[in-house]
């Protein structure tokens, strides 16, 4: 590993300053990681506080007062809360089906791959063939399972707090850039405005995406066996999985059955976020209300024994 460097001022040479001045323009285990990510997702990327901040900075750096958001219905609800914090600002936002084609007369198409917590997949050509640019949410894909770019997207946004930190142990977001003018753009508005990383959480990342492709073909092997086990379950009314990766979510029999099963475990932590070590679930209407049935439980299988798993959410169900 590189060495973790916490200094935010490099002197100048001859009076002329180097690529390394002062932290808040670029810093070593920043640039470090941005590099390890851009190369997986095969575009430029920018490291941010918070998947939130990431998101924040790219409307706020990209878009302009008057101007409109495609959001995909179903997706992450703080990016929902977000684009409506940013309405006093003037950029407006619709939801959309995002399995369709995002609708005419918007500036920016905010599609999630897959969604969470309903995990749909975008239809991505559909959103490349609009004339406005496409963002992709790809945190619970990583581009071990998507590179957006590729398929044409002109951003890729992830929560690295989630798989890419994969611990629960750093929060950060990234933002990876199809052109160089748009990381470019995007760049100085983050130096500007400060909504930069600090080095510990970079260097985290930079750890943690060592073992990227091992983690994730096992968060797939264990939430393939769950959602198998899960389906022949009769307590089980529904379950959703796009076929790849450790997020996945089922309904059971209602609002107070979930509550049961996910006061009742004893080895899953009855927690929130996703795509650590160690599998957490939660009924997601305590935060997202009416927009989510109340049976339903989002759960992210970590990369525990699966017999042990399966084990302890039996136990709950029963
Ligand atoms: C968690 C999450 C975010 C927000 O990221 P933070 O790092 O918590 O700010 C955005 N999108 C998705 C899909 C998420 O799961």
């Amino acid at each position: 590993m590189e060495p973790l460097d916490r200094a935010t001022i490099w002197p100048y040479r001859e009076g002329e300053p180097q690529e390394l001045y002062y932290q808040r323009y670029a810093h070593p285990n920043g640039l470090a990681a941005e590099r390890a990510l851009g190369e997986l997702e095969g575009g430029e990327t920018l490291l941010f506080p918070s998947g939130t901040g990431a998101a924040a900075a790219l409307v706020l750096g990209l878009l302009e007062r008057g101007q409109t958001i495609a959001l995909a219905e179903g997706g992450y609800y703080g990016t929902g809360l977000l684009f409506s914090a940013l309405e006093g600002w003037g950029v407006r936002h619709v939801e959309f089906d995002q399995t369709g084609p995002p609708p005419d007369d918007v500036d920016l198409i905010w599609l999630e791959a897959p969604s969470n917590p309903f995990l749909t997949m975008p239809d991505l050509e559909a959103a490349v063939a609009h004339p406005a640019r496409v963002v992709v949410d790809s945190t619970a894909a990583t581009p071990i399972y998507l590179r957006p770019l590729d398929a044409g997207a002109d951003f890729v946004l992830h929560s690295a707090t989630k798989f890419l930190g994969g611990h629960h142990d750093v929060l950060l977001g990234a933002v990876a850039c199809r052109s160089a003018d748009d990381a470019a753009r995007l760049r100085t508005f983050r130096s500007r405005t400060g909504i930069v990383a600090a080095p510990d959480p970079c260097w985290l990342l930079s750890r943690s995406l060592r073992t990227l492709r091992v983690r994730m073909e096992r968060h797939t092997a264990n939430a393939s066996e769950i959602v198998d086990r899960l389906r022949a379950h009769p307590g089980v009314n529904l379950v959703r999985y796009p076929g790849f990766g450790g997020l996945l979510s089922f309904d059971v029999a209602d609002g107070e059955a979930a509550r049961r099963v996910e006061t009742s475990l004893q080895r899953i932590k009855n927690a929130t976020s996703l795509g650590g070590v160690e599998s957490v679930i939660e009924s997601r209407t305590r935060w997202e209300g009416d927009r989510v049935p109340p049976a339903l439980l989002r759960l992210s299988v970590g990369l525990e024994d699966v017999d042990e798993v399966w084990a302890d959410l039996a136990q709950a169900l029963a």
